[in-house]
């Protein structure tokens, strides 16, 4: 296989199309020590577990010092340093340069020269949605891939199988252009948003700031499956902080609730979880489940006034 190998390879692609996936798994194969017949990497020895641990000596990133800015000539200058030197394991050495096209004209001139007359056993990939902005002088001295959009039905399975419901996967497909792992990436970061929302609820329902029977109508839907899964999550991780375990590392959100939480003791907190596990069971036994969540939040907004929460606020 490594004989086949050319010096450079320009991988294009629009975002979350699985540019930098496919260079990563380039690496695997490339460095491994054990690859089987196929190329594929064994998982199991040093290479692979550098891999993994993203700190092999032979696998160069050629990156901006921060997003959005220009990869410089100083940048690429160490790096061609780096090449001269023998790979650490005595085989190949790669660079994945993303997104090549970050590089400004001084660097991009500086790179040339190192394709112009590339060391032996090194493989350097460019990584870019706009292979057009590189200089007609790099491409033109680079093996080009060029990866497309999958078929869009496939696409939509595949989120699908992750777990999003058809018209969620439909929509954000739509948003990623066809992209499967822009589209996965938007949903997350939804997702955590939604997240953030519904702590901040649940906060405001306990501190007398909202009503539970308002919040309960604003979760019904698609999602309050994910909601209540959500909570009883949180409340688990209370539990265990408040048992001697380390505290949860989430948003500021989280840190309120941890406050909150401080005044309630974990025998309510047990009860209130025994409560949405219930509550998870019977979503699905046909009863209402608008009433499922009014009683469970109603019961949350009560558990403050068995407290001594200090800042309530107005009354119920
Ligand atoms: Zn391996």
């Amino acid at each position: 296989m490594q004989g086949r190998l050319p010096h450079a390879l320009l991988i294009s692609g629009q975002d979350g199309v699985g540019k930098r996936v496919l260079a990563e798994q380039l690496a695997y194969s490339l460095l491994c020590e054990q690859p089987a017949a196929d190329g594929q990497p064994c998982g199991q020895c040093a290479a692979c577990g550098w891999l993994q641990a993203g700190t092999h000596p032979d696998l160069l990133w050629l990156l901006p010092e921060e997003a959005g800015k220009a990869i410089k000539v100083d940048q690429v200058r160490a790096l061609t340093g780096e090449l001269c030197m023998t790979s650490h394991a005595g085989r190949y050495k790669m660079v994945i340069i993303q997104p090549a096209d970050a590089m400004n004209k001084n660097a991009a001139n500086s790179l040339l020269k190192t394709l112009e007359e590339p060391t032996d056993n090194t493989l350097l990939v460019l990584l870019t949605a706009l292979p057009g902005r590189l200089p007609a002088t790099i491409r033109s001295r680079c093996q080009q891939l060029q990866i497309a959009v999958p078929d869009a039905l496939l696409t939509q399975q595949w989120l699908q199988d992750t777990g999003m419901g058809t018209g969620q996967a439909m929509g954000y497909l739509k948003l990623a252009k066809g992209a499967p792992l822009k589209a996965q990436q938007l949903a997350a970061t939804d997702s955590a948003g939604i997240r953030d929302q519904r702590l901040q609820q649940l906060v405001a329902v306990f501190q007398g700031n909202l009503d539970p029977v308002d919040i309960a109508r604003q979760w019904m839907g698609e999602s309050e499956r994910q909601y209540l899964e959500w909570w009883r999550a949180w409340l688990e991780d209370l539990i265990r902080w408040k048992q001697g375990g380390a505290p949860p590392l989430e948003s500021e959100v989280a840190q309120k609730l941890h406050q909150i939480v401080e005044t309630v003791d974990c025998r309510q907190l047990f009860d209130l979880t025994d409560k949405v596990a219930n509550a998870l069971n019977s979503l699905s036994s046909g009863l209402n489940r608008q009433l499922i969540l009014e009683d469970l939040l109603i019961f949350w907004a009560k558990l403050a006034d068995l407290t001594s929460y200090p800042t309530r606020v107005g009354s119920r």
